[in-house]
């Protein structure tokens, strides 16, 4: 018992404390950084995604996969490590030159009353896999592990939409996954949230021209929050859904 209370008090505490103000490293690519004022020629036919636009320059973060391919032969485009990338608005994901990361976080996630009301103190969250490659479901793992310990704040993944508050979406959607992700909306009940979460659920990232999918899903039920990344970082999803939660961003 004490060699277990020593090394309890060894590992300190093993959770991200603040997870609003985490660090995290310097190389992670997240919010772009465009400069209008430079050569973009060598950025061009290079996006494997059709996320990056030359003219005006910008960057469509629903469609990007962050593989930095543009960063490395352009010095119009850099990244930053900001992680805080969701939006409740699909147009936003739209980054253009002189878009400050700063202004970006206050007005990206718009938060409802009745949402805060609803789901502030505890939201249950189904996922569904609609042709994932597994990336963003391995992060969203990670979301309720130790050190991320997403269900301090009240937010879990559950087993069943019946006793879900809402979807979280990832993959591209898949003609295969389309009708299971139908039945698992209709199966949640109301009120509840759809949220995509990565570049492939957003927009269909590198699979969006597939005659594979099957993106309907979309044009029948409204979307409440998008969450970029490939894969979406664990702190890019925690920090999405506190603020669409919660006021006090
Ligand atoms: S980092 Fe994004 S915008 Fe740049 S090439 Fe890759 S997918 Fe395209």
């Amino acid at each position: 018992m004490f060699d277990t209370l020593k090394t309890r008090i060894f590992q300190g505490k093993q959770y991200i404390k603040d997870i609003k103000n985490a660090s995290i490293s310097e190389s992670f690519r997240g919010f772009p950084v465009l400069h209008s004022n430079m050569d973009t020629s060598s950025c061009e036919g290079i996006c494997p995604t059709n996320a990056l636009n030359l003219n005006p320059l910008s960057i469509d973060m629903g469609k990007c996969t962050f593989c930095g391919a543009c960063a490395k032969v352009c010095k119009a485009v850099e990244f930053s490590n900001g992680y805080k990338l969701a939006s409740t608005d699909r147009e936003k994901l739209v980054v253009t030159a002189g878009t400050k990361y700063e202004d970006y976080i206050k007005s990206a996630v718009e938060t409802k009353k009745e949402i805060v009301k609803i789901f502030g103190r505890s939201l249950k969250l189904r996922q569904v896999s609609a042709g994932g490659c597994n990336g963003c479901e391995m992060e969203l793992n990670a979301c309720s592990n130790v050190n991320f310990d997403m269900g301090r704040f009240g937010i879990d993944f559950v087993a069943s939409p019946r006793h879900a508050d809402g979807i979280v979406i990832t993959g591209p959607i898949t003609k295969n996954m389309a009708y299971a992700l139908e039945d698992c909306y209709k199966s949640t009940p109301e009120p509840k949230i759809v949220v995509l979460c990565g570049a492939c659920a957003v927009s269909g990232g590198i699979f969006q021209a597939s005659a594979e999918l099957n993106r309907e899903f979309l044009d029948k039920y409204p979307v409440d929050l998008y969450i970029p990344g490939c894969p979406v970082h664990p702190l890019t999803f925690i920090n999405a859904i506190l603020s669409y939660i919660n006021d006090k961003k």
